[in-house]
């Protein structure tokens, strides 16, 4: 069986996200084809984009998967879902729960339901840092370069570390 090593974002802001990311960890872990390999420090952050909104705490988590990337997803909605995540239509709006499937091996997918790598990844200090601390050294994301030189070109910005995980 094909095994993928791919890495989740795992992200909120609302009071109870640090127990929220710890539930999310163990939801993903206990995932029928999927195991931890690692989980990074918890980092918060300055929201992006209505800025008037409390700060985002963020992490990242490598997994082992048989899973395919879509499968994966499908699984991570599930417990975004089951975490109470409320859409109200606001892009970078409150929410309690926000699972991104980061890189998945070496795929490259952009399709209608799943752009991997996940855009944006390049600009994010709060995905880079903690991805950084899990990451081989020589990591390279597919299509965007080695991982230690994009965090090297990403500003820390308001980045701070809170917590081990
Ligand atoms: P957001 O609410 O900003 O997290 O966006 C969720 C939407 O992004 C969902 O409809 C997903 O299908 C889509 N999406 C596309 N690529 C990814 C990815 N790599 N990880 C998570 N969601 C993704």
């Amino acid at each position: 069986m094909a095994l993928t090593i791919a890495y989740i974002g795992l992200g909120g802001n609302l009071d109870n996200t640090l127990e929220l990311l710890g539930s999310a960890r163990k939801a993903i872990a206990a995932l029928q084809g999927v195991s931890e390999l690692a989980f990074s420090r918890f980092y918060r952050s300055a929201p992006m984009g209505n800025v008037d909104q409390p700060d985002f705490i963020n992490a990242v988590m490598a997994v082992e998967t048989s899973l395919s990337a879509h499968d994966l997803l499908k699984a991570l909605q599930r417990i975004e879902h089951s975490h109470g995540r409320v859409r109200n239509g606001l892009r970078w709006g409150p929410r309690t729960l926000d699972l991104d499937l980061l890189t998945f091996g070496l795929e490259v997918i952009a399709d209608e339901g799943l752009t991997i790598p996940h855009a944006g990844i390049a600009d994010r200090e709060f995905v880079l840092y903690p991805m950084a601390e899990i990451a081989p050294s020589d990591f390279s994301i597919p299509g965007l370069g080695r991982l230690d030189d994009l965090v090297t070109n990403c500003p820390k910005r308001s980045l701070e570390f809170i917590a081990h995980g």
